[in-house]
């Protein structure tokens, strides 16, 4: 089956009392049983929900796996990732990880005796030298945040099969329109569903998707057992969020684009970051493991000072001021001061990270407006 017709197919069948088309609301915190342990595969809803069930179908279909698994944020489907290893196992993870994810391994999980090195994977070959017998997962993400650098998925899968390492894949800028994972040799894919899956920015929800049933039955297990479960009415919106992925991809695709191109030529502009530039270092690779580059994009401004970013920031009408990314309207943001105003600034300059970087998530208005706007606001 073809993309468009498996995201808007995915997991949806006619609910079976009603026959009504969209998988209802189940709002419900338990089922009746006709005697004890006699019941229809549904006893309780942390465990078992009809509105989660027909979305976790969807989320292993669009990312051509087998099994999916829904979490009430990115961030706790991550948690579950996490708690896979026990004290002593170590991670692998790129150094330009998701400020959250970050977070979450050095503040949370390091204490309970778990290491986490943090290198460059943009060469693949980088990371066997930190490889020991203790590596139990590699933790990525490509694109990047805010920079969009690029890593070799199918490279990175070949090199922790042969040491029997897990791969979990962030796949959260590209979308499963982009770029399935899965099928590159990852175990798992993880989205910040809130971002592009959604679409609409009135969601907060995470998904992992896998193929092997070992794995999927030790991740339900921490599901239920932790408990970080979506809400019904929150995977009602994701399932409908997933029937227009196609659609609002291509237009964030082709609206990035003529963004990328339009801030390239502008003489206030200085560097752009977007992976379908030719010059792009990640280009060959961005070109091979994904269909299009996406709406995500970063730019320098030549006169690189804070106070000239917060002008821009302060002064574009449509594109919103905000966190977060991957809704259908427009956003900007500054990656320094907001996202990852944690991180030392000497650190972040040599990475790249300036202080007049600014990061938009295109959305799918129009693309003359969307340059119109941008163009009063860098003046
Ligand atoms: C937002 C985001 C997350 C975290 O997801 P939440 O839904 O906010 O918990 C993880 N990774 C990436 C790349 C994100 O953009």
């Amino acid at each position: 089956m073809k993309q468009a017709t498996k995201f808007i197919h995915a997991g949806s069948e006619p609910d079976p009392s009603t026959g009504a088309i969209m998988t209802p609301i189940y709002q419900t915190s338990t089922y009746v049983q006709e005697a004890p342990g006699k019941n229809k595969g549904y006893e309780y809803a942390r465990s078992q929900n009809p509105t989660r069930k027909a979305l976790e179908e969807a989320l292993a279909i669009i990312e051509n796996g087998k099994y999916g698994l829904a979490f009430s944020s990115g961030v706790a489907a991550t948690d579950a990732v996490i708690k896979l290893l026990k004290p002593g196992d170590e991670v692998i993870a790129a150094n330009d990880l998701y400020g959250g994810t970050y977070r979450l391994f050095t503040k949370v999980f390091e204490k309970f005796g778990i290491k986490f090195l943090y290198i460059d994977m943009h060469d693949a070959e980088n990371i066997k030298q930190y490889i020991t017998p203790n590596t139990k997962l590699i933790w990525t993400e490509t694109p990047s945040n805010p920079l969009m650098n690029i890593c070799d998925l199918a490279a990175i899968s070949s090199i922790a099969k042969k040491n029997n390492i897990l791969v979990c894949v962030d796949n959260t800028f590209a979308s499963p329109y982009l770029q399935n994972p899965l099928d590159l040799g990852a175990d798992i894919v993880m989205h910040s569903s809130t971002k592009y899956l959604g679409g609409h920015s009135d969601v907060i929800q995470g998904s992992l998707s896998m193929n092997n049933i070992a794995l999927r039955e030790q991740l339900y297990f921490i599901q239920k057992s932790c408990g970080a479960v979506p809400g019904p009415m929150d995977c009602f919106l994701v399932l409908r969020g997933i029937k227009t992925l196609h659609v609002r991809m291509k237009q964030h695709c082709e609206n990035g684009k003529i963004i990328a191109h339009w801030l390239r030529n502008h003489p206030k502009v200085g560097k752009v970051y977007w992976p379908g530039f030719e010059d792009h270092p990640g280009y060959a690779i961005a070109k091979k493991q994904m269909r299009d580059f996406g709406g995500m994009l970063s730019f320098a401004l030549k006169d690189d000072s804070t106070a000239n970013a917060m002008r821009v920031l302060s002064s574009t009408k449509l594109f919103a001021l905000a966190e977060s990314l991957g809704g259908v309207e427009s956003l900007i943001n500054h990656p320094a001061s907001m996202t990852h105003a944690s991180i030392p600034r000497d650190e972040r300059i040599k990475n790249g990270l300036t202080d007049s970087l600014i990061r938009l998530s295109v959305g799918i208005e129009d693309a003359e407006d969307l340059t119109e706007d941008l163009k009063l606001a860098i003046g």
